[in-house]
């Protein structure tokens, strides 16, 4: 923890965690200047105003140097001119979580990964409300950290989405319990298109944990293996809870499916949990989130009841494989949120009727040529929309028996309800961002069940 009353501390990317970490420093008397390098949206600056806190926008003058350290946003990469110019000077750049952090009075429960931070973040909440355990969620969803910190306590837990972005600057975030759910490539612009830089920076939530605290890790995960090594090999390092849904867990303790039940392994004693048919969201990728939650609800001392009665009554966030419609026996499927390869091949896993597939976006530099087997097996159309159409045809359209081309959602969807039959589904699961016609993947995600409706 850093003092900060009184210091100048300049606040770098005013969106919403920005403004978050801008308010909480000025509440806590320091000197706070916001920078950013783009406009600033209006409803941010006037908050900024009514604050107090001073800023610009459109670039960085002399007012954001020579600051005591710098607060960084999430959307703001470490390579970004001002914050590289700070950290040759040998000044400190720390993110929005990590300085919440500084003012937390609760254990900390974590959650990063490639994959299903959201979902289990959530399903977390719900299982605390089930348990009637005092909690705040946040971080990366709903509020800030910063806008929550103030609310904790010694009996309250802090449940937090964090991703990899904040976890880049931490210097003393300690989770209690620390859940890393997967390790895929993501977001590799981000990190010099190195997978071994941003794999570190996910096993950077267990940096300060000790033998009190625990780690909660994917079993299969080949990545998070590695660190799973080198973490045996330290003498104060956190307890381990390992899941998976392909095998049973040998030498550590966890959650693991046998003949079709959920088993809890703890102090290497089994118990069953529930059959996995129980669990009310689908697909294998769910079955793992349900595992990991459940595992950080126990090691929480949650009892197993009040954690069978969440995994039945979970039921999803909104745009991650949510069911929209059923129209003429076919069923409609929002899966937005799927924006790289890795969610698309467990939404179209989970699935056994025929689907037609809605695809494309903005791409990532992916290869969508890893997703051909699945698509063998289970698309009979495909339909490509956004700046991604032609790579999606160079490198799919062999694979698929037909794959069209969109120009609007609305034109997919009813392109898409043509070729589908009763009994199938339709899928929108994109693999990639929605900048180039929307907003954001919620917006995309909107406009497709609007698109749905009207059918
Ligand atoms: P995040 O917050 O990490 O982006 P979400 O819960 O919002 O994760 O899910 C993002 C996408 O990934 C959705 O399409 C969802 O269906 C899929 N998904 C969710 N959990 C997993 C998982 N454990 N492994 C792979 N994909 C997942």
């Amino acid at each position: 923890m850093r003092e900060v009353q009184n210091k100048h501390i300049v606040v770098v990317g005013a969106a919403r965690s920005g403004l978050a970490v801008a308010s909480l420093l000025k509440r806590k008397g320091a000197r706070v200047f916001v920078t950013d390098n783009s406009a600033i949206a209006n409803p941010v600056k006037t908050t900024l105003q009514d604050l107090g806190i001073p800023f610009e926008e459109n670039g960085h003058t002399e007012k954001a140097r020579g600051a005591y350290f710098v607060a960084l946003s999430p959307g703001v990469p470490t390579e970004a001119p001002l914050v590289q110019e700070y950290l040759e000077a040998n000044k400190e750049v720390f993110s929005e979580i990590e300085i919440a952090s500084w003012f937390n009075k609760s254990p900390i429960v974590a959650v990063t990964g490639s994959n299903g931070k959201t979902t289990v973040t959530s399903w977390l909440d719900h299982t605390w409300s089930k348990a009637s355990r005092d909690h705040v969620t946040g971080g990366n969803i709903g509020h800030a950290f910063s806008d929550q910190v103030e609310q904790t306590g010694k009996n309250k837990e802090a449940i937090l989405e964090v991703s990899s972005f904040h976890l880049d600057h931490i210097d003393t975030f300690h989770p209690h319990i620390s859940l890393l759910l997967n390790v895929t490539p993501d977001h590799l612009d981000r990190y010099q298109n190195d997978f071994d830089k941003y794999a570190a920076s996910k096993f950077r939530i267990t940096e300060n944990q000790t033998s009190n605290d625990w780690f909660i890790y994917n079993y299969d995960d080949p990545k998070t293996a590695e660190h799973v090594a080198s973490l045996k090999k330290k003498a104060d390092a956190p307890k381990l809870l390992a899941f998976s849904n392909q095998r049973e867990l040998n030498e550590v303790d966890g959650a693991f499916v046998r003949n079709e039940n959920i088993i809890l392994k703890f102090n290497r004693e089994e118990e069953v949990l529930m059959p996995i048919s129980e669990v009310n969201i689908s697909g294998k990728h769910n079955l793992n989130n349900g595992l990991a939650t459940a595992l950080a609800a126990r090691a929480s001392e949650i009892k197993s009841d009040v954690i069978r009665e969440s995994l039945r009554t979970f039921e999803g966030v909104e745009h991650r494989l949510e069911q929209v419609r059923e129209v003429d026996g076919v069923k409609y499927v929002n899966d937005s949120k799927a924006t790289n390869i890795n969610a698309v091949w467990y939404a179209l896993d989970s699935f056994d009727v025929p689907l037609t597939l809605i695809l494309g976006g903005r791409d990532k530099g992916n290869d969508y040529s890893e997703l051909a087997e699945l698509i063998r097996k289970k698309v009979h159309t495909i339909i490509a929309i956004g700046e991604a159409k032609p790579l999606i045809e160079e490198q799919l359209k062999s694979v698929v028996p037909h794959l069209e081309t969109a120009k609007t959602m609305n034109d997919a969807v009813r392109q898409a309800k043509e070729g589908a039959k009763r009994g199938e589904a339709v899928l929108l699961s994109p693999a990639c961002s929605s900048f180039d016609m929307y907003e954001n993947y919620e917006h995309r995600g909107n406009e497709f069940k609007k698109a749905v409706n009207r059918l």
